[in-house]
């Protein structure tokens, strides 16, 4: 019995990276989505968004792109593809996504 035992080596940090963005992308939402029911009174009657909800939302939504720019930089020792705009190692020839040849 052989284990591939290669392939899985070389999946393991692109793996992480997406792992990572998917980490992200939750704070991120969880973020746009606390602002939005921050601005959101459940005392009131009937209840409603607070008068100051859109300048509420608006903050939360700067805030959760703020994190996302910040952390959307390319990791160390990779860079992004022209074409797809994925990470990819930094030696690498070809795209290993969509194949383009890098200069
Ligand atoms: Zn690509």
């Amino acid at each position: 019995m052989q284990e591939a035992r290669g392939m899985s080596a070389t999946a393991a940090p692109l793996q992480r990276v997406e792992q990572r963005r998917a980490i992200i992308l939750t704070i991120v939402f969880f973020i746009f989505g606390l602002s939005v029911i921050l601005s959101f009174d459940f005392g009131e009657t009937p209840p409603g968004f607070r008068p100051d909800a859109g300048t509420t939302i608006v903050f939360g939504g700067l805030v959760a792109g703020i994190i996302y720019a910040a952390t959307r930089q390319t990791p160390r020792g990779q860079r992004m593809c022209p074409a797809c705009g994925r990470a990819i190692p930094m030696d690498s020839l070809l795209c290993p996504h969509c194949g383009l040849r890098l200069p």
